[in-house]
This record gives C-alpha cells, structure tokens and sequence, in this order.
C-alpha cells in the first residue's frame, strides 16, 4: 500500500525513525564520556544528558511534522529552541508500505497520544549495564495503547564489531509485531523479571508469591517487556508505583500485538489518555500467558501496600 498511507501509519514511520536518532544520541552522550548526571528525585532516580537530548530530539521531530499532536516526555525541560541537527524528518518506508488496519484508517492527529520515555534504564545506562537501556515511543487513541516503537541503542555491544549495533522493534494492534522473533519460554517454567534498582520488600514478597523457578533482575520497563517476547522470561512483576505511562504504553502496544497483557497487579487495565495520572500506582503486571494465574497469587497484603500509596 502506497500512494496516501493513514495518518497513524505515518506517525509511526516517524517514531520508528526517531527512535532511531534517539538511540544514536544515547550512544554518542555515552562515547562522549560526559553523562551530565543529575538526580531527579532522588539518587535512584537520574536525568543524563542523554535523556535531555533524545526527549528534545523525539519530541521536536514529532511535533515538526505533526504539530497537533498530544506528545508527553518523561523529561521536564526548558521551552527552548531545539537545534536543527536534533531534528529527524525521515520515516520508515517499510512502515509506510505496510496496509493500516481498518478501525485506525480514519484516526486524526488531534485524537492520538504519545507517550515518550526517551531514555528507559537511566540508572543502568550509567552503569554500563548498557544492553538494559531502550527508547520508547507509544502511542494511544481512546485510551488504549495501540502502537509503539522500541529502539535498543546497544543490541549487540557485546558480540564485538562484526554484529549490528543497534535494533528498532515496533507494532501495531490489529498489524503485527516486527523486528524481533516471538518466543515462549520453554515448557511450564515460571521465570519472573523484576526490578534490579528500585525494589522493597512488598516488589520482593510479590515476586515471592509467583512461586517462580528463577528470577531474572535487570533495569528497564522496554528491556523487560523485551524479555517477555523473546522467551526469556514469563512475566514482569513490579508491585511499585514506580512505572510512569511512558514506559508502559509502547512496552504494553507491543505486547498485546503478539497476544500478551500488561496490566496493575488487580489485573486491571491503565488508560494511556492525556489527562491521566503519570504513575502506575498499582504495579505493573505483565505476561505473553496465563495472566490470570500471576494475578490470582498477588497477596492481599500488597494488594493493600499498593491501594495505601
Ligand atoms: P526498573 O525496572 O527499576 O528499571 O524500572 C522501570 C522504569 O520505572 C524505569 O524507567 C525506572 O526509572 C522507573 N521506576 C521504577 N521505580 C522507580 C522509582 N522508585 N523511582 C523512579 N523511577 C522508578
Ligand atoms: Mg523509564
Ligand atoms: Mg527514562
């Protein structure tokens, strides 16, 4: 299909470039060796020069070819003019070509959302935990996460030269999932993804409860999400209020493409409209199957420690 793709189609091939840029960005700050930390609130809880960067470059580039746009970035910066070498026109043809399924056909700029976490695993990325880290473009209509794009800036850092630095996976409700091969985790084996740097003992009684065969503890709500899809592990727990709309909308739009859920820890859906809260203040449950299994062992007890927050 070509000619006059929809208009989400093409706001999709936009974000798929621009997540590109981005992740480019984030590695140029980290070549750079000057990550121009600073805590946010608190010292689990940091804003880069990469961060900085990539927001202004996502945000400026969308707004550029779709100024009615609702676009929300995790960073809170200066209205300041963004220079013009931070600016992505390009868009994905491959996306471009693709057929828009018929409930998005007649979308209008003015009803869709963006959720952008421009850098997801901040306090990884200043690690050098650096296979954590990914950008994430969401978007949402009525409410619902429908599309997203994830950039993993350093897919491949560690297989030396020779392999691709690099990978954009993206997907669409009612279209399909692309740029990575779906994969379950082998046989009824529950392995659990968490946290790494922002856990407590409710995030770690909960994943207790999932009675899971192993844990896996790495930084990132994309990163995990990622796991999820690729077979490495069967559910993401996080009993915090931690997780912002940003890191779930396009996690979530990927997700649910491939037949996957990502809810609170009631088994509750969030809303990814504008005017919602930013916080997923009831945890952040995520699973390819079996769902309903993971929320039926959340205790009442953090239940209750999520309700009180
Ligand atoms: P994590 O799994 O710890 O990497 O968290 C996933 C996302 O949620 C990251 O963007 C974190 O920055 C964010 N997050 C989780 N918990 C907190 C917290 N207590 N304070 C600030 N951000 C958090
Ligand atoms: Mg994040
Ligand atoms: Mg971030």
């Amino acid at each position: 299909m070509s000619g006059n793709p929809a208009m989400v189609m093409r706001v999709v091939a936009s974000a798929y470039t621009v997540a590109e840029k981005a992740g480019a960005i984030v590695r140029k700050v980290l070549h750079s060796g000057e990550l121009g930390i600073v805590e946010k609130t608190g010292a689990n809880d940091l804003q880069t020069l990469a961060d900085r960067l990539a927001q202004q470059s996502i945000c400026a580039s969308l707004s550029r070819h779709f100024p009615k746009l609702t676009i929300i970035g995790e960073e809170e910066l200066p209205a300041q003019e963004v220079p013009e070498d931070l600016i992505e026109k390009g868009q994905a043809e491959e996306i471009l070509q693709k057929g828009c399924p018929e409930e998005f056909k007649t979308l209008k700029e003015e009803e869709l959302v963006v959720w952008v976490d421009p850098l997801d695993g901040t306090k990884e990325y200043t690690e050098g935990l650096l296979d954590n880290v990914t950008v994430l473009i969401g978007i949402a209509y009525g409410g619902r996460a429908i599309a997203g794009v994830i950039n993993q800036p350093f897919y491949n850092y560690q297989h030396g030269a020779g392999a691709a630095l690099g990978r954009t996976i993206w997907g669409m409700l009612g279209l399909g999932a692309f740029g990575f091969q779906l994969q379950e985790v082998p046989g009824d084996r529950r392995i659990v993804t968490t946290t790494r740097s922002h856990s407590n003992k409710v995030v770690t009684d909960c994943v207790s409860a999932m009675e899971p065969h192993d844990v896996i503890r790495v930084g990132g709500a994309g990163n995990k999400i990622i796991q999820l899809v690729e077979g490495k592990a069967s559910a993401y727990v996080f009993a915090s209020p931690g997780c912002k709309k940003w890191d779930t909308c396009a996690p979530e739009a990927i997700l649910h493409t491939v037949g996957g859920k990502l809810t609170d820890m009631y088994g509750n859906p969030y809303s990814y409209d504008a005017d919602v809260k930013h916080m997923n203040s009831a945890g952040v449950l995520a699973t390819l199957h079996n769902h309903e299994y993971y929320v039926s062992r959340v205790p009442q007890s953090v239940l209750q420690a999520l309700r009180s927050d």
